[in-house]
């Protein structure tokens, strides 16, 4: 199947076309722990997720990284100034670097447990790969990129490099217009940027390392460049990441790459836009005001109403979030839930249509895999429920397939709601819902009330329906 995917560098809707036929290598920029991962960067992870499972789906062998930042990200991530994010999350919490920093990559995988991500081929941590950083800065040294400024650190000359900022369409002038901060006059221009940083000589750092330069720590940049070329090659498919980092952290990393590999590294960029509030304000860790998935779910929302919320937009459109958003995707999460579960108890009596299963598949995977339209193959689930022509069967073996692709988790969830639906009823529940009954034949409603009450607190529910009193298990 034709796979199509917008590219960042050329702008426009490109096919993909792989570098080794059967195969797919791709980098995505993970979380830096040092504060939990906001629902906007979850949002960033989840278009990594389904790249590789539409990959997955069309038969490709997907090799994908997503590393975690635990070093050297600074708070002005425009001109490696200010503090070292990590070791400003360790003085908020009270803890050394290294516990804030597995404490934070814990909370991450939970999220990406709660959020069905699939687990990546490898999810390197910078601290792990210091000496391939080293070594980055050290050829690049060698190919005349870099310069040193004293106190500072080792930094990169962009204006060595011709192709500096294409990702973005920007010159090497035009790219820092408007920044927010002052750069470091010391800089030879504007856009240079932290290879090395030297660790200062009145304080110890928590996280330092030995290097040609004496004591310091590596910039941000050098953490993805040597990555993802230890583990995916010189040359790869794909480099996914949030909209923001096109312009400065992807941006370094081609131009400490490329001078290294001699070749274009990246073939394909793919980024996702904001998460934004109502007032279209980007979400953000630095802001301090953010939601995380641990709000989401004590407000009672399954994590996969908010997948399925994500699911409904496009990646590359800012979506808006709210809590109005929020419980709309969730009620038409719940009720695709509760059809699939009738159909599930429905497709016993049924045997699957072949021609029709393949061609409801090609349809649904043809809109995926065509740069990952996933609301319109929602609309598609939404039309396979209504076509009363397709049988119960076919549309349960076309749902573990919806799954796969859109990892929503539609069967496990309708199992758990029918395991509840079937959960046999303690006694004393039936002798309470039987009192409900008779209070009510006796029309007295404060009584029949008050057993309802006491019904739902032991954690059941009652549901009047045309045949009568159904006793539930509440989820
Ligand atoms: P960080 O943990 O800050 O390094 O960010 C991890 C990922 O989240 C990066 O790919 C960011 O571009 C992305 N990101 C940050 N804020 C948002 C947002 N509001 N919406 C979508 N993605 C975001
Ligand atoms: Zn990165």
């Amino acid at each position: 199947m034709q796979i199509k995917l917008f590219n960042t560098m050329s702008r426009k809707v490109e096919e993909f076309k792989p570098i080794t036929p059967g195969h797919v290598g791709f980098y995505s920029c993970g979380p830096t722990v040092y504060h939990f991962a906001h629902i906007g960067n979850l949002r960033s992870f989840v278009l990594a997720d389904l790249l590789k499972r539409m990959f997955i789906e069309n038969g490709f062998d997907v090799t994908n990284v997503m590393n975690i930042t635990d070093v050297g990200h600074l708070t002005s991530d425009d001109d490696d100034s200010g503090e070292d994010k990590m070791e400003k999350g360790a003085a908020r919490d009270n803890k050394s670097v290294w516990d804030i920093a597995k404490f934070y990559t814990d909370e991450f995988l939970r999220d990406s447990f709660d959020m069905n991500l699939l687990e990546p081929t490898h999810r390197p941590r910078a601290t792990d790969y210091i000496k391939e950083q080293i070594d980055l800065v050290k050829k690049l040294e060698e190919l005349g990129y870099t310069y040193e400024i004293p106190n500072d650190g080792i930094y990169y000359d962009t204006s060595k490099f011709a192709g500096y900022g294409a990702l973005t369409g920007g010159a090497l002038s035009g790219n820092r217009a408007g920044a927010r901060v002052e750069f470091n006059d010391a800089k030879r221009n504007p856009t240079d940027f932290a290879l090395w940083k030297f660790s200062p000589r009145d304080k110890k750092r928590q996280m330092e390392w030995n290097s040609p330069w004496g004591l310091g720590f590596p910039g941000w940049h050098a953490e993805c460049s040597a990555m993802s070329m230890a583990l995916l090659g010189d040359h790869f498919d794909i480099h996914t990441g949030g909209i923001d980092l096109s312009r400065v952290h992807h941006a370094n990393e081609i131009a400490q790459s490329e001078p290294i590999t001699g070749e274009p590294w990246v073939n394909y960029w793919v980024h996702s836009e904001f998460l934004v509030d109502k007032s279209g304000d980007k979400m953000s860790k630095s802001a301090g005001e953010f939601l995380t998935l641990t709000v989401l779910k004590n407000r009672g929302y399954d994590p996969m109403a908010y997948r399925y919320m994500l699911l409904l937009g496009h990646y590359q459109s800012q979506l808006a979030f709210s809590w109005d958003a929020l419980e709309s995707a969730s009620n038409g999460y719940k009720n695709i839930v509760r059809r699939v579960a009738d159909l599930i108890d429905a497709a016993a009596d049924s045997a699957v249509d072949d021609a029709q299963y393949t061609a409801w598949h090609d349809k649904i995977l043809g809109v995926v895999s065509d740069n990952l339209k996933t609301a319109e193959a929602l609309v598609m689930v939404q039309e396979l429920l209504k076509d009363t022509t397709i049988n119960a069967a076919t549309k349960i073996k076309l749902f573990e397939f919806i799954d796969r692709l859109l990892g929503l988790q539609f069967i496990p969830r309708a199992n758990a709601l029918r395991e509840l639906e079937n959960a046999a009823v303690p006694t004393e529940i039936q002798t309470l819902a039987d009192a409900r009954t008779a209070a009510k034949t006796a029309k007295d409603w404060a009584r029949a009330d008050e057993i309802r009450a006491q019904i739902d607190a032991a954690g059941w529910s009652i549901v009047d329906t045309k045949d009568g009193v159904k006793i539930v298990k509440k989820a």
